[in-house]
């Protein structure tokens, strides 16, 4: 049984959109996280099994039969207010390697999560199968403006940058309130026609700012990928996060669903 966890807005991706497409290949049971997420879905059309995977509180219980609903128990005091249709476990050690991981999972269970979307959690994962996964996101924005800096003048909040030289320097029309961790602030880039361009300075709540020093070319308009492919260059979600010193499942699923195309 293959049941697809689309929680948090389908790890960043959109829950209707991943939904309805996962319906049409023919996927009849879906995991959401709570009950909202599962109305979403029966709202847009999805008509199989929805597990609510997180905790719902009695006030909401009568939501699940409403919208046909199957919630997961936490203790016997809970299931005997709820109805039981079966069991499951939280495969915790699910992409684990060794035998005794491979040994604590049981193999008839098919919940994919970030595989589903194409992505590893961190760049050094290993599978236990090999498997070719294709990321269905790309995450991009674009150039507003493009500015010199001179040598000893300083870039965004805080001046946490300063130019050595002459500079480039371009703010790009997206931020951390559409899930560009701050942490990325002097750390992380955006690819450019193919080429580069390092994150320089804080990184603002709707903007930030890229060397373009290095990239001939380039005017406002231009496309600034952060996660995808651009010319030979590529940044998966999971290099991404692990710049930024996380997970692929939390950067996708944090993403504002604002920039879902
Ligand atoms: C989220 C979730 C999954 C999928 O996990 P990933 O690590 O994202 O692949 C599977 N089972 C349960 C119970 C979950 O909550």
């Amino acid at each position: 049984m293959v049941m697809p966890a689309v929680k948090a807005n389908a790890y960043g991706h959109g829950a209707v959109l991943i939904g309805r497409a996962l319906q049409d290949m023919g996927v009849q049971d879906f995991c959401v996280a709570s009950v909202g997420e599962a109305i979403e879905l029966r709202e847009a059309g999805i008509t199989g099994r929805i597990l609510v995977l997180g905790y719902t509180f009695p006030e909401q219980f009568q939501e699940l039969w409403k919208y046909s609903l199957t919630q997961t128990v936490i203790d016997f005091c809970y299931a005997r207010q709820l109805q039981i249709t079966g069991v499951f476990s939280h495969l915790c050690v699910s992409d684990g390697i060794s035998e005794s991981e491979k040994g604590f999972t049981y193999k008839h269970y098919v919940r994919p999560g970030i595989a589903l979307y194409g992505a590893l959690s961190s760049p050094y994962d290993k599978t236990a199968a090999a498997v070719n996964l294709k990321p269905v996101l790309s995450l991009k924005a674009r150039i507003e403006c493009v500015k010199q800096l001179h040598t000893g003048e300083a870039v965004g909040y805080g001046q946490t940058y300063t130019a050595a030289r002459e500079m480039k320097i371009a703010a790009v029309s997206i931020g951390y309130a559409d899930g560009i961790p701050r942490e990325l602030s002097n750390k992380g880039f955006a690819l450019i026609k193919g080429h580069k361009a390092p994150v320089v300075g804080r990184i603002c709540m709707d903007q930030l700012m890229v060397d373009l020093s290095e990239i001939p070319g380039t005017a406002p308009g231009d496309e600034a990928v952060f996660i995808g492919k651009c010319g030979n260059e590529q940044i998966t979600a999971s290099e991404f996060a692990h710049t930024a010193g996380t997970i692929s499942n939390e950067i996708l699923s944090r993403l504002g669903a604002g920039w879902i195309e």
